[in-house]
């Protein structure tokens, strides 16, 4: 099945040293990007780090105080947004609650000048393509107010793509949902860029979702971008500690590398000699758990396990350091050793990376 009338020809998206401030404060700053068509990429970074600034800049929302922005080769400044072909999803989808869920959807094509407005049977036709691509196409004559918020916001998906718009700019679009709805619609909204390939920019704050959902993930903090990669670059070749921190769980050690294997850690002599080793980031399920004593491993106490299905998370409290190590076990390994609170345990890296720049 093919939705010819949404199937866009890939446009890309640069970025030329654009800088937006506010006042004294830099929001952007000299950031240069380019967004390659078809892909769905993902802005991923903490709040207040200039992700979504960086998209309204992109659109033509903000006019950027330094740089350009390139569409297709073409300089955008000057061009007012409604020119530029893009369609938008915010957060808080702003559906009109007068209008059904058809009506909402063909209002980009309804407001257009009568010369480039097609027919009224064409629009229902491209209405319902739409619907049915969203998989709300037995309530189109529903309002918005009678629907849960994520069909409402896959109604204001197909009313962004019905203009077909050469960019999809979606910020945090499933932000208000609880989480297992979130889940569910970035799965979705991931068949659904597999299907329609248009050039879509997400923000969102959530690495997993960055994760799951997007083809390329550009990292950002204080207005500039760390890294710009695949999410396997980016969460398995960190580019430094920033990334690596802000991509999921981490346990630092210090330690002494020998080769590309960790010969020694000591996490005891980080407090007192920080000097006498690198530091060294484990994630949780890089780490393994004894009941009995072998060598390399470290003494430890259970202090807490939570169990989530597929994985158990075990937080102990090394002996020598008082420090707190956070462990994922698969299933299968905690139910072979079932850690108990309180128990003596023996824990131990069994990957690492290493960021020589980073400070304690
Ligand atoms: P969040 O996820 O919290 O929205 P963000 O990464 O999208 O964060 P931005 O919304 O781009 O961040 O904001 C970046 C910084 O710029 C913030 O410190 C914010 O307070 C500031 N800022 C954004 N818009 C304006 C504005 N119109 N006037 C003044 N400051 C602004």
């Amino acid at each position: 099945e093919t939705h010819s009338a949404d199937r866009t020809e890939a446009h890309y998206l640069e970025a030329r040293g654009v800088t937006k401030r506010f006042g004294d404060f830099t929001a952007v700053d000299d950031v240069s990007l380019a967004i390659p068509g078809g892909q769905l990429t993902a802005l991923l970074g903490p709040s207040g780090c200039g992700k979504t600034t960086l998209l309204r800049t992109l659109a033509g929302l903000e006019a950027p105080d330094q740089g350009a922005v390139v569409i297709d080769g073409q300089v955008q400044n000057g061009i007012p947004v409604t020119r530029r072909k893009v369609g938008f999803v915010f957060q808080h989808y702003a559906l009109f609650r007068h209008m059904t869920v058809f009506e909402n959807v063909a209002f980009g094509l309804r407001v257009k000048p009568k010369a480039e407005r097609p027919p009224k049977s064409e629009i229902a036709r491209r209405v319902h393509e739409l619907l049915e691509l969203v998989q709300l196409d037995n309530q189109s004559g529903k309002y918005p107010d009678q629907m849960s918020g994520g069909q409402r916001q896959r109604v204001a998906l197909a009313r962004a793509l019905i203009v077909q718009p050469k960019i999809l700019l979606l910020d945090e679009p499933f932000g208000a949902l609880d989480a297992n709805v979130r889940k569910e619609l970035r799965r979705w909204l991931r068949r659904l860029h597999d299907e329609l390939h248009i050039t879509s920019i997400l923000v969102t704050h959530d690495q997993d979702e960055a994760l799951e959902v997007a083809d390329r993930i550009v990292v950002m903090n204080q207005g500039r971008i760390e890294q710009d990669g695949s999410p396997e670059q980016v969460y398995l070749h960190p580019a430094n500690a920033f990334v690596y921190r802000f991509l999921g769980a981490v346990n630092v050690f210090h330690g002494r590398i020998e080769g590309d294997r960790l010969v020694t850690y000591a996490p005891e002599e980080s407090l007192q000699q920080p000097a006498s080793g690198v530091p060294i980031f484990v994630r949780p399920h890089e780490m393994s758990l004894s009941r009995e004593p072998k060598s390399g491993h470290l003494q430890a106490t259970v202090t807490r396990v939570g169990f989530s299905g597929a994985t158990a998370r075990i937080e102990v409290q090394l002996d020598q350091t008082g420090r707190e190590v956070e462990i994922m076990l698969p299933l299968s390994d905690y139910q072979q050793r079932r850690p108990a609170e309180g128990e003596r345990v023996f824990v131990a890296p069994t990957g690492f990376t290493e960021f020589s720049d980073y400070q304690i």
